[in-house]
């Protein structure tokens, strides 16, 4: 019999597997406790687990791990840790430093079948979905291996969360749970492109997670051009999506926009880009264009972004900047791409 990944059950699950081998629910908020909160490896390493249920364990069970292939620090102090997994596929996770808030930068799959053009992770077309144990993984080697106290979890890594819906949700309900890593759902946002159904879904998980959408146009047509995505799931239907998701409750969105000079920075695109951040009463978080070979968009200059914040201030709107961190490791947004050492 093939064995299981612990990591891939959430502590439900994992106390009716226990139930199914006739142990006490308790034994699996131990497991949960050795692997979330220590950082345990290995069952040898659980020493208030009887050695006969250890075995028994590891007869069934095995713990998930991701190897650590290549670790690249930026001159900002942006980490870039790339993992190979299981089947030898490659991904990549981003530790992000400022200030007040240490940032793990997470993927959910390798590859992305949405393919921005605009964003390194697509482009080598899609590969597969990440498990629960695997995205986990990335966050526990970032803790425990690498000993950071991370404040904050984005899933703004490799590929589109909403495509992995059910893996996403489970590690963040393992994320949030206090027997596990007891991350305050606040702490963790997820970002995507548009997957209307994703966000319909996410309304239901009834934790107060954030939600980011990544727009960067404010009409059909360049969104058309920029994310293929937008013809699957249209601008219109999006805003009414999020209209909904805020309407049930849902935590303030935010509206990604990479403000690429002279294609999404007039006059107009402030004013139709403030009309929707007021109508979902959303924060807007612009975010610098950072260089992806082979796409023949520029660098976005410190200024263009002011200016164009300025318009939206001027609108009334709520507005960020978001600092470009770990460009030269190939480490900031949309350049992941999981290439090999
Ligand atoms: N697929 C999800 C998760 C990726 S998050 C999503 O699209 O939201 C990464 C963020 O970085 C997204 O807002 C994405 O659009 C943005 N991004 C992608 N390529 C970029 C680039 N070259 N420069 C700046 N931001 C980029």
């Amino acid at each position: 019999m093939d064995k299981k990944d612990i990591k891939n059950f959430t502590l439900e699950e994992l106390k009716e597997e226990f139930k199914k081998i006739s142990e006490p629910s308790y034994r699996a908020k131990q497991i949960f406790s050795w692997i979330y909160k220590k950082g345990a490896e290995d069952f040898n390493a659980m020493n208030n687990i009887p050695k006969l249920f250890m075995d028994k364990l590891a007869e069934s069970y095995y713990i998930g791990a991701v190897k650590p292939l290549k670790q690249l620090e930026s001159i900002d102090g942006t980490e870039k840790i790339l993992f190979e997994l299981d089947d030898g596929i490659l991904i990549e996770t981003v530790l992000i430093c400022s200030n007040k808030r240490k940032t793990a930068c997470i993927s959910t799959q390798a590859g992305c079948k949405y393919a921005c053009v605009f964003c390194a992770s697509g482009m080598n077309g899609f590969k597969r979905d990440l498990s629960v144990s695997e995205i986990l993984s990335q966050a526990l080697f970032l803790e425990h291996r690498l000993k950071h106290d991370i404040t904050n979890f984005v899933f703004m890594g490799m590929g589109e969360p909403f495509d992995n819906y059910e893996n996403v949700s489970r590690t963040i309900k393992i994320m949030n749970s206090p027997e596990a890593m007891a991350v305050a759902a606040r702490r963790i946002t997820v970002s995507t492109s548009g997957i209307i159904p994703g966000i319909e879904k996410f309304k239901e998980l009834g934790l107060q997670v954030n939600l980011s959408i990544s727009l960067h146009a404010a009409n059909n047509e360049l969104r058309d051009r920029l994310m293929s995505v937008n013809k699957i799931y249209p601008l219109e239907k999006l805003i009414k999506a999020c209209e909904d998701y805020m309407n049930n409750g849902g935590r303030m969105l935010t509206l990604e926009y990479i403000v690429f000079k002279d294609i999404n920075d007039s006059q107009k695109d402030i004013n139709d880009l403030s009309k929707i951040a007021k109508r979902l009463k959303a924060k807007v978080n612009l975010i610098p264009y950072s260089e992806v070979c082979s796409v023949n968009f520029k660098s976005s200059l410190k200024k263009d972004v002011k200016d164009f914040e300025d318009g939206l201030l001027k609108k009334g709107i709520n507005v960020t900047i978001r600092e470009s961190k770990g460009k030269d490791i190939m480490a900031a947004c949309g350049q992941l791409a999981g290439n090999p050492a």
